[in-house]
């Protein structure tokens, strides 16, 4: 089948899902799609709340991390504690290839010289392994947060890793996740209150002052996307 009509085939549910609840759109998808369904998870914020929901559906989805070399202490806890809340495993998921590998191909410290490179190595070609066979992978975008994601589908055909993605937080505010923290009393990275509202490695993010864009902090305002959910 082509992009275009495996585009068109997911766009009826899309819009049949567009304006629920993310509960009701994991409930469709992990019925639909378990288990060969799947979530990359870097512990920010909207992904702690997904994973809470799915740990109450209770049907089999295989989350992961990716493990850049480079994540926060904070955001390793934050796993862990995410795992003994919920009783459930997030599995890490590693590059092909070792830190002191990939040095001793590229250099040291790969982040300060090719951002787009370092996040291919570390994030982009580990997701693609990871998904591979797999029916259906969910994301925690939304579309406030970036001019590329506010074109996203509840549910869209993915063409760079071939595959259905599930936005279930697409209309979400920030204000909505931390009212789903608190109310839900979900374990979350500390880091969000000391400013950072988006956290991935620690080389390439920083803190961002009040009323900044939010994802102003992400290298260095270089680039918005690691790769994973840009559109092009
Ligand atoms: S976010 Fe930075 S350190 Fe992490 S993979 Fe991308 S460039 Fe490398």
């Amino acid at each position: 089948m082509s992009t275009a009509a495996t585009t068109d085939a997911w766009r009826e549910s899309s819009t049949t899902l567009e304006g629920r609840s993310p509960e009701e759109i994991l409930d469709w998808a992990t019925a639909r799609f378990s288990p060969r369904i799947t979530m990359a998870t870097a512990m920010g914020a909207e992904g702690c709340c997904l994973v809470a929901m799915i740990a109450k559906l209770g049907r089999p989805v295989r989350i992961f991390n990716l493990d850049t070399d480079y994540q926060f202490e904070e955001t390793l806890e934050t796993k862990a504690r995410l795992e003994a809340r919920y009783g459930i495993a997030i599995e890490t998921v590693r590059a092909g290839r070792s830190k002191a590998e990939i040095e001793a191909e590229f250099g040291p410290d790969l982040w300060k010289r090719d951002t787009q490179l370092c996040c291919r190595i570390r994030k982009v070609e580990p997701l693609r392994e990871t998904v591979a066979g797999y029916a259906a992978w969910i994301s925690a975008i939304r579309r406030d947060q970036t001019p590329d994601r506010a074109q996203s589908a509840t549910v869209e055909w993915d063409p760079k890793f071939g595959l259905v993605k599930v936005n279930p937080l697409l209309n979400w505010t920030w204000k909505d996740v931390r009212s789903y923290i608190h109310t839900n009393d979900v374990p979350y990275n500390p880091l969000h209150d000391r400013g950072y509202p988006s956290i991935g490695c620690w080389p390439c993010t920083k803190p961002v002052a009040d009323g900044a864009d939010p994802r102003s902090g992400r290298w260095n305002g270089e680039k918005t996307e690691c790769g994973l959910h840009a559109r092009r």
